[in-house]
């Protein structure tokens, strides 16, 4: 007799870590509507949609901007396939542990890749990275924007501007910060950009929505290859002027050629989850993108004025916090992963630890999307202050919530 299985019922939880992140309850419904086929005029309508809801997002008047199917690091891998060519120097100037995913993928594409490496809990000033640039003339520059692992954000537009002007591509990782602070593609100079939906969008894992201007468009297109199944008699074919892109299933020049009026079949579109994208880009639109990020700008106030009421103190530099991931140094004495996992088992609150180096040094607490919100702010601060205290922790009991409570009255 088969085994039964019981019924899937995930509990409810209160997710504050810097992704995945809760579901806003009307992505969630989006996500179970019934299929439609690929090429189905009404689905290949929200595929339009969607690509005009993205420029919006990224702030663009780029003729691509689509998703990527799969996590962000699908997006991460799909736009350095297709823009590095072995033997292209890149430059990646490293302040935490995404700037180390992008050498480490940039090396994996054949790249002669320099690094430039910044002590965790700071970004870089601006012109120590154009000096950098001026000394190695990369063909590309590879940055984070938001390094959740540190909580810091890296001020882009100097070192777009400078990339411009000496024609290097200026590729940027928003995967953390789209959706929950600005990110302006045009205005900064930057030529591709790769974001991700668990974070600031609300929307599941599972793709990467990425943009890219016509200067990229141009390095891909002389790598393009044509899958010989999908020719017809009398089509020509251009051989490769470059090297031809190593991925198939991430070959923006193909995928473009998918997303765009050629329609040329690639893979399957993911249905539901383009569901999904759409409605959560739709109601951060209809939120505003300004008045999303004051939003996040607010409820990041309450909550580091509750972790400073309680004593706690912030990890890093405050001049370049990232506004959707607050930091907190895990005090003398506490077992962090013991603390994590009383506000788990007890009030049903998820907040993260770090890597590398600051593994056990410090939690980050997310304020991201639709877990960015009043009620959340103030469950994590009283929930913290209770099972700090359970674990002989010297807390100003009640200041938190009153700090929290004085931000959001003013
Ligand atoms: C979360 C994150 C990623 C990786 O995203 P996945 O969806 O897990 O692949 C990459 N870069 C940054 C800055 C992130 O915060």
């Amino acid at each position: 007799m088969m085994k039964s299985y019981r019924e899937l019922s995930p509990s409810p939880r209160t997710i504050m870590t810097p992704g995945p992140v809760e579901v806003d309850p009307r992505v969630l419904r989006a996500l179970s509507y019934p299929i439609l086929g690929q090429f189905d005029p009404e689905f290949t309508a929200l595929m339009n949609d969607t690509m005009e809801m993205l420029r919006s997002l990224f702030q663009t008047d780029n003729r691509w901007a689509y998703p990527i199917d799969g996590t962000s690091r699908s997006g991460i891998e799909a736009v350095l396939n297709s823009l590095i060519e072995p033997g292209d120097k890149v430059l990646v100037p490293i302040y935490g542990r995404f700037g180390n995913l992008l050498y480490e993928i940039a090396e994996r594409c054949g790249a002669e890749v320099v690094a430039l490496d910044k002590e965790w809990g700071e970004v870089f000033e601006p012109d120590e990275v154009i000096a950098a640039i001026g000394q190695e003339h990369p063909a590309l520059v590879l940055m984070v924007h938001g390094e959740t692992s540190t909580g810091r954000m890296q001020p882009l537009e100097a070192i777009g501007k400078a990339c411009r002007e000496q024609g290097i591509l200026f590729v940027v990782d928003a995967v953390a910060t789209i959706g929950g602070v600005p990110v302006e593609t045009d205005a900064w100079c930057i030529d591709a950009v790769i974001g991700g939906t668990q974070k600031c969008l609300s929307v599941p894992s599972g793709m990467a929505p990425i943009t890219y201007n016509d200067r990229a468009e141009r390095k891909i297109a002389a790598r393009k290859k044509v899958e010989r199944g999908l020719l017809v008699p009398g089509d020509a074919v251009s051989g490769n002027r470059r090297p031809a892109i190593q991925s198939n299933y991430l070959d923006l020049s193909q995928l473009q050629d998918y997303w765009g009026p050629a329609r040329l079949n690639h893979h399957t579109e993911m249905t539901s989850m383009l569901y999904g994208l759409r409605e959560g880009l739709r109601i951060l639109l209809v939120e505003g993108l300004e008045e999303r990020f004051a939003r996040h700008r607010r409820h990041e106030a309450a909550l580091m004025a509750g972790l400073e009421a309680m004593g706690l103190t912030l990890y890093g530099n405050p001049a370049c916090k990232l506004p959707v991931v607050t930091c907190v140094t895990i005090p003398e004495g506490v077992d962090g992963e013991a603390v994590r996992s009383m506000l788990l088992s007890s009030f049903g609150i998820e907040i993260a630890s770090s890597f590398g180096v600051l593994k056990g040094k410090i939690w980050r607490i997310g304020t991201m999307g639709y877990s960015c919100s009043q009620k959340n702010v103030l469950h994590v601060l009283g929930a913290l202050e209770a099972v700090l205290i359970r674990h002989g922790a010297a807390l100003p009991a009640g200041e938190g919530l009153q700090a929290a409570l004085a931000v959001y009255d003013a």
